[in-house]
């Protein structure tokens, strides 16, 4: 009777979802290159278990961290005695995820049937997102399908969207939610493929674009932590490969491309949030795309789309040498801030990956620019750190109507300079 006792106690341990109860986010403005030496000390002491949302890299950016509430006498303490500033961006992180969960059991009181009914508005599951998927398939035979690219490390399968009207096309690819915790992005996704759906025929710059290009569309990228998000951690941002001789798992899909890989701006730590992952393309997630992409030989843009911050980037990430198209993409990111901002005047910064945010080697767009793909380029969604990943439901279409703005103007940049 004890070991039935003893083992149900287990289980409850191993399923709980963690909870955040008492978890701030506090914002540090750092004004100097001590305080920023100070606060990567500050990241590297592990008791703390501090999870940084924005890292102190440069002066010129606030810094966002979460710290769990038996860390944050200490870490008050360490920035006042250096006397760096600093405000609570978030009182209660667990306030906020639960009422993103009271949002969600709203909307699940309705199921959809059509992709007209699908709530966009609303945060879903893997089960509701895979479901949409295959019912906008079936609404649009011959126009839709669904392409299985490969399978995570817990054996899901990594389903791609491609839109066509026409055999042997050159690409376009989009990605969203590779870092499972940034919501916003899957959300964002499931949007966009209704979008493409209502505007063929209709819109005609779409459909210009659509009579001469397919587009794949891969709304959940990373499954494995998107799943772990909604029964254990809505904070993992990894995939979930456990990592032999340590006991964090995952690997951070953004830093495991062959793409100056190992570089500053990527860890070898596991436990970090950056770890790089044992080898190039370790992970199946990122080995599935870029097999896909090798193989299709003509992608001719490439978006992968992350939350938050609010940035347009295109390469480099990896080296200060700016990449050789580098006015034209610049010139084009601009071109596609501007529209976005047209809609709600949400204000992006734009640049390359190493001078907007932060050198981060191993990450996708450096790769798909090495491998030819001129029009490269990632979205940092909203916001700008209010709410950070928990951006609240009702910002979901805001968010994804302004994103497509900017992302019509790359596709349709694409389709006039073709290469
Ligand atoms: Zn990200």
């Amino acid at each position: 009777m004890r070991g039935l006792w003893v083992l149900l106690a287990l289980c409850a341990a191993v399923f709980a979802k963690e909870t955040f109860e008492g978890h701030q986010v506090l914002r540090i403005t750092v004004i100097n290159e001590a305080q920023i030496k100070l606060l990567k000390e500050l990241s590297g002491n592990e008791h703390l278990e501090l999870d940084f949302w924005m890292d102190p890299v440069d002066v010129s950016l606030p810094v966002d961290v979460r710290v769990p509430f038996h860390s944050l006498q200490a870490v008050r303490a360490f920035l006042g005695y250096h006397e760096i500033h600093y405000e609570i961006m978030i009182q209660d992180l667990q306030d906020l995820l639960d009422a993103e969960q009271r949002e969600m059991l709203k909307s699940k009181a309705f199921e959809a049937r059509s992709s007209d009914d699908y709530n966009y508005a609303s945060y879903h599951t893997l089960n509701e997102i895979n479901g949409f998927m295959d019912t906008l398939v079936q609404e649009n035979p011959g126009f839709v399908s669904k392409l299985v690219i490969g399978q995570s490390y817990e054996g899901r399968p990594l389903n791609v969207l491609k839109f066509s009207t026409g055999a042997n096309r050159p690409g376009l690819w989009i990605d969203t939610g590779i870092h499972s915790r940034e919501w916003v992005t899957q959300a964002s996704g499931t949007w966009f493929a209704k979008k493409i759906v209502t505007d063929y025929g209709r819109d005609a710059e779409l459909t210009d674009i659509l009579n001469k290009y397919d587009i794949f569309l891969e709304i959940v990228t990373n499954p494995d932590g998107f799943q772990f998000t909604h029964t254990s951690n809505r904070m993992w941002r990894k995939t979930r490969k456990p990592n032999p001789g340590s006991s964090c798992v995952g690997v951070d899909p953004n830093r495991n491309w062959d793409a100056g890989f190992g570089g500053s701006g990527s860890s070898g730590s596991p436990c970090t949030e950056t770890y790089r992952g044992p080898s190039a393309h370790s992970e199946p997630e990122v080995k599935a795309i870029v097999d896909f992409v090798k193989s299709h030989g003509q992608i001719k843009a490439f978006v992968s789309i992350h939350s938050y911050s609010q940035m347009l980037l295109y390469p480099y990430g990896y080296t200060r040498t700016p990449c050789k198209d580098q006015a034209e993409l610049h010139e084009l990111a601009r071109k596609a801030i501007a529209d976005l901002s047209s809609l709600y005047n949400t204000q992006y910064r734009y640049g390359s990956i190493i001078n907007t945010i932060y050198q981060a080697s191993g990450g996708t767009i450096d790769w798909t620019y090495d491998q030819g793909i001129k029009y490269s380029f990632t979205f940092e969604l909203r916001d700008t750190g209010r709410y950070g990943f928990i951006l609240p439901a009702n910002q979901i279409i805001p968010t994804a109507q302004e994103t497509w703005l900017a992302l019509m103007a790359i596709m349709k940049h694409t389709k006039n300079n073709p290469y």
